[in-house]
């Protein structure tokens, strides 16, 4: 009965792993990117890597620029 108890606890653990892993996978929502992501800024249409774009909003932004709206 133990054992039972113990093979359903860690098919639970993996079942809200995957669950939680989930989501980010599919969310589209800008937060979760890899550095190495690329992004298109959302002033200028410009693609540039997530470590050098400027996030503002929710949205990236190649430049200071096109933060401003310039
Ligand atoms: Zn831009």
């Amino acid at each position: 009965m133990l054992k039972y108890l113990l093979v359903v606890g860690v098919i639970a653990f993996v079942y809200f792993f995957f669950i939680k892993k989930k989501p980010l996978k599919n969310s589209s929502s800008n937060t979760k990117l890899e550095a190495s992501d690329m992004v298109e800024c959302s002033s200028c249409g410009t693609y540039c890597e997530v470590s050098e774009s400027f996030l503002s909003e929710g949205k990236y932004y190649c430049s200071q620029e096109c933060v401003k709206g310039l």
